[in-house]
């Protein structure tokens, strides 16, 4: 048990990353609160952590909205008496270049992936500064480091985590909290499925295109919890501000 005594927030909770680590974080002694969206796929997640054994709770919320964010907060601390692990993890995708996007859905994809990760921090840095500390591990992306095509504003959302991640990092390490990036590249999870579908006549050969990389192969969602629970754990008590990839070599 790697995470005992830890209370953890997981956002996009019930996606394919946030899932499986709030199974994992669980599996490693945490209380997870799972939020998402999607109210009955987050009381799934935590019914299936709880039918394991684990301590969970399901909260649906827009991590875009302020009110949100402080009721999510508040409940967590309320049921588990504190929160001393965030996992920053919803995000949405967009695939358009700059000529097709809307202001709309360049606000849209701010709100999700960018503004969320000021508010959680606005309220629970607070929180974390006064019990001594904490891990705040934030979902980035390798295309927030490196750019990809027909997302601008999706990878111009990802270079913003990065980089806030280590403006944060720098803020409040005197505070005792660690923040770092977890930084994936093609992972087999609901986005990327949709993705394939959106973009291609032939969703199997776009998938397969994934699979180009050193490893030769895309990510499981587990292989991205299995950082955050490190991230997450004492472990990495010298990581602070970090930009960790987990892409199976995507520098290829
Ligand atoms: P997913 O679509 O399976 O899960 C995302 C979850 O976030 C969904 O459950 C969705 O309901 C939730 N969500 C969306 N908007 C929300 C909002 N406003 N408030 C609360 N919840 C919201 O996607 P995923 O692949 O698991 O993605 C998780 C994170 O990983 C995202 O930040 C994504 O950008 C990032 N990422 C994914 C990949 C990949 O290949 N799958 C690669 C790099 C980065």
């Amino acid at each position: 048990m790697r995470l005992e005594n830890k209370q953890a927030i997981v956002t996009g909770g019930a996606g394919g990353i946030g899932r499986a680590t709030s199974i994992a974080l669980a599996a490693e002694g945490a209380a997870v609160a799972v939020v998402d969206l999607n109210a009955d796929a987050a009381a799934a997640v935590a019914e299936e952590i709880r039918a394991a054994g684990g301590t969970a709770i399901a909260i649906a919320a827009d991590v875009s909205a302020e009110a949100d964010i402080e009721r999510v907060v508040a409940t967590a601390v309320a049921e588990f008496g504190g929160v001393n692990v965030v996992f920053n993890n919803a995000g949405i995708i967009r695939r358009t270049t700059a000529v097709e996007t809307t202001v709309e859905e360049w606000d849209r994809v701010f709100g999700v992936n960018v503004r969320s990760i000021f508010l959680m921090c606005k309220h629970i840095v607070p929180i974390m500064a006064a019990a001594g500390g904490g891990s705040i591990v934030n979902t980035g992306s390798g295309w927030g480091l490196k750019g990809g095509g027909q997302a601008l504003s999706y990878c111009a959302s990802k270079g913003a985590v990065v980089n806030m991640t280590r403006a944060l990092a720098i803020d409040h390490g005197p505070q005792g909290i660690r923040v770092n990036s977890v930084n994936p590249g093609d992972v087999n999870t609901g986005m990327l499925r949709d993705e394939a579908r959106q973009l291609s006549q032939d969703p199997d050969a776009f998938l397969a295109e994934a699979a180009d990389r050193p490893l030769q192969r895309m990510g499981e969602p587990r292989e991205i919890a299995a950082a955050v629970v490190w991230l997450a754990s004492d472990e990495s008590s010298y990581v602070t501000g970090s930009a960790l990839v987990v892409d199976g070599g995507g520098i290829a």
